[in-house]
C-alpha cells in the first residue's frame, strides 16, 4: 500500500500560526481540523507520521520576554502553548479513528505520555501517528529545532514545514509581487542567504543528519498527501549538487 510513497516516513511540522486560521490568536477549530484531514489522508496512504507543533498562536517566548518575563520562564510558557497545541490535534485525529499519542519532552503524566525515542519509535511501527509536544524541552530553542531533532531521532526521510506558501521564495510573495520561488536549495544555501524558512539550528541538524526539508502550502486541499509521493508544488532543500 505504501509503495507510491517517496517518503515514508515523515515529521510535519506545523506552526501554531497555522492553527489560528483566520483569527488573531487562540485555535481555529476549522482549521485544525483542516490539517487533521491532510494528515488522515497521508495516513491512509501508508506512511508512518510524526509531528511537531508550534505553540505561536498561544506563547512566543520572546514576546513573553519583552514583556518582562523572565526569558527562561516566558520559553517554559512557549513550551506548554505547544501541549495545548498538541492535545486539540490529538484530539481532531482520534476523532478520525486514528491511533495517536502525545509525547511531551517535558513530563505531564496526566495528559501525556513523556518523550521516550524507543518507545516513539515502536508506535510508529505499529502505526500511530506521534505528537512530540513541548518542543525540545528547554529555554532558548524553537520548535522548528524540535523538529529537526525529532526527525533525527526517528530516522525520518523527509521533515516536512507546513507554510501559508508553496515553497520558499526569496521574499515574502504576499508581500513582495515578483518575489523568486525556489524549486531546489541547498542547505548552505538557506543559510548564507539568510532565507529564513526555519532557524539555523533546524537546518544545520537536517543537513548534519541528511534529512530534506520539504516546504509546502498547507493550505492546498491533498497538497500534503501529494508532496509525500513527491508530487505537487513544494520546495527541496537537501544536499548541494
Ligand atoms: N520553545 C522553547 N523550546 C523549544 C521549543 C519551543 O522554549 O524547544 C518555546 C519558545 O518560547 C517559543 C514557543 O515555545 O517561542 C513556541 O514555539 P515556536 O515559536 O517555535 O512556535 P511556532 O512559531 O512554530 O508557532
Amino acid at each position: 500500500m505504501a509503495a507510491d510513497l517517496r517518503y515514508r516516513r515523515i515529521l510535519l511540522k506545523v506552526s501554531g500560526e497555522a492553527l489560528m486560521g483566520g483569527r488573531d490568536c487562540g485555535l481555529d477549530p476549522a482549521m485544525v481540523a483542516q490539517i487533521a484531514d491532510e494528515v488522515e489522508a497521508v495516513h491512509l496512504l501508508g506512511a508512518e507520521l510524526c509531528l511537531v507543533i508550534g505553540g505561536g498562536n498561544i506563547f512566543r517566548g520572546v514576546s513573553g520576554a519583552a514583556g518582562g518575563i523572565e526569558r527562561a520562564s516566558a520559553d517554559a510558557m512557549g513550551m506548554l502553548a505547544t501541549v495545548i497545541n498538541s492535545l486539540a490535534m490529538q484530539n481532531e485525529l482520534e476523532r478520525r479513528s486514528l491511533d495517536t499519542r502525545v509525547q511531551s519532552a517535558i513530563s505531564m503524566q496526566a495528559i501525556c505520555e513523556p518523550y521516550i525515542r524507543r518507545r516513539a519509535l515502536r508506535h510508529l511501527e505499529k502505526g500511530r501517528i506521534v505528537i512530540f509536544a513541548a518542543g525540545t524541552g528547554n529555554p532558548f530553542f524553537t520548535t522548528d529545532t524540535a523538529a529537526a531533532l525529532r526527525a533525527s531521532e526517528m530516522g525520518c526521510d523527509a521533515l516536512l514545514k507546513a507554510t501559508k506558501v508553496d515553497g520558499v521564495y526569496d521574499a515574502d510573495p504576499h508581500l513582495v509581487p515578483g518575489a523568486r520561488r525556489f524549486e531546489r536549495l541547498g542547505y548552505h544555501e538557506v543559510l548564507s542567504r539568510d532565507l529564513q524558512v526555519m532557524d539555523a539550528s533546524a537546518i544545520s541538524l537536517a543537513r548534519e543528519n541528511r534529512i530534506p526539508i520539504l516546504v509546502f502550502s498547507i493550505f492546498d486541499k491533498g497538497g500534503l498527501a501529494e508532496v509525500v509521493r513527491g508530487r505537487g508544488r513544494f520546495t527541496i532543500i537537501a544536499e548541494e549538487g
